[in-house]
């Protein structure tokens, strides 16, 4: 039997959900036994970093980054991966665009810690005492990551080859990507081009088959979705729920709408969008009548419109913030300020 590959998988910034997304895929990950020896996977087994620091550089065939570059500890991995494998996967929203860690993008680290170790009503810490670099101990020195002062994307760290979207990415998508590897381990069949996303190329209202109103689409109010209940054949947009269908990449199958809720856009912009939110805002604009040019509507009345829209970045840059353009007015903010 020929040797079998080598596979890594780590978290940054992250949740986990994107390792148990791996596990899903069921009987799928004999697929992966077969043909693959997991090398490092710290939410899976004890895995020791310095044992992967010390392997021949392109020794693992495939590493898994999922979560977003938060502190310094998740760039020295992402580095050390890059450096080890032949192929590095951005695996997972956090990856890909910052996802929800990146949010907290419109803040820096300063704030970040007053809220995390001073504010919060559960924690009494009157003296201000924050976490430090460096600590130390009658033992010795106690070192921590430095937390950055804001969140990365992986590509902005390292060269990436492979881009995999979703929060996670669904089991159909990483059964695919199984394929893909398995076929070109096997049988030398070829890899897709480098910068490739493991997804499709469509918007999800493309894989959604709610029934849209095709001419004159209008909405008069903007809801929550617990505020209605949706009619499950319709398209949530036109009942004035913010769907980010129209802005979104296809690949999950329309899991959200299907279970009568909005999509959030975790699969991120499509091929021909850049910023997802700016997308996505321009959409909602024209349903509700602000950018055609015979709209009658005046200042205030776009402004009481816009309004409805409840906590406006996390609606429309969920999971895109450190990826979009809007990112650098924050940043640009956060220095002047
Ligand atoms: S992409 Fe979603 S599931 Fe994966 S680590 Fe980020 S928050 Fe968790
Ligand atoms: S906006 Fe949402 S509900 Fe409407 S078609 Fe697109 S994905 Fe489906
Ligand atoms: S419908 Fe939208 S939020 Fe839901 S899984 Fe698909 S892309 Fe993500």
């Amino acid at each position: 039997m020929a040797e079998k590959i080598k596979i890594a998988q780590y978290w940054g910034a992250g949740c986990g959900g994107c390792d148990v997304a791996l596990l899903d895929i069921d009987a799928k990950i004999l697929d992966v036994h077969a043909i693959a020896e997991v090398v490092f996977w710290p939410i899976g087994f004890d895995g020791k970093l310095h044992e992967i620091e010390q392997m021949p550089d392109k020794s693992i065939t495939v590493s898994f980054y999922n979560g977003a570059i938060r502190n310094s500890e998740n760039e020295h991995v992402a580095k050390v991966l890059r450096q080890k494998s032949v192929i590095l996967i951005s695996f997972g929203s956090c990856a890909c665009f910052g996802g929800t860690p990146g949010l907290g993008n419109v803040t820096n680290r300063e704030e970040v810690f007053q809220t995390v170790y001073k504010d919060t009503q559960s924690t009494d810490n009157k003296a201000g005492v924050y976490p430090q670099e460096h600590t130390k101990v009658p033992e010795g020195e106690l070192e921590l990551p430095r937390f950055y002062d804001d969140v990365k994307t992986l590509d902005e760290v390292v060269d990436v080859d492979y881009f995999m979207p979703g929060c996670p990415p669904t089991t159909n998508l990483i059964a695919l990507a199984v394929d893909v590897v398995a076929k070109h381990v096997t049988q030398g069949a070829p890899l897709p081009p480098k910068g490739t996303v493991i997804a499709s190329d469509k918007t999800l209202c493309d894989e959604c088959n709610r029934e849209r109103v095709e001419k004159n689409r209008r909405i008069e109010k903007i809801y929550q979705s617990y505020e209605i209940k949706a009619d499950p054949k319709k398209c949530l947009l036109d009942q004035g729920i913010i769907c980010i269908g129209p802005a979104t990449r296809a690949g999950c199958g329309a899991m959200c709408p299907n279970a009568n809720m909005p999509c959030r856009g975790c699969m991120g912009p499509t091929k021909a969008v850049t910023d997802q939110g700016a997308s996505m805002l321009s959409a909602v604009s024209s349903l509700l009548n602000i950018t055609d040019s015979e709209s009658k509507l005046n200042e205030e009345q776009i402004m009481e419109m816009m309004m409805q829209v409840k906590d406006p970045l996390g609606t429309f840059y969920a999971f895109t913030l450190p990826k979009s353009p809007l990112r650098r007015t924050v940043k640009e903010r956060k220095r002047k300020g």
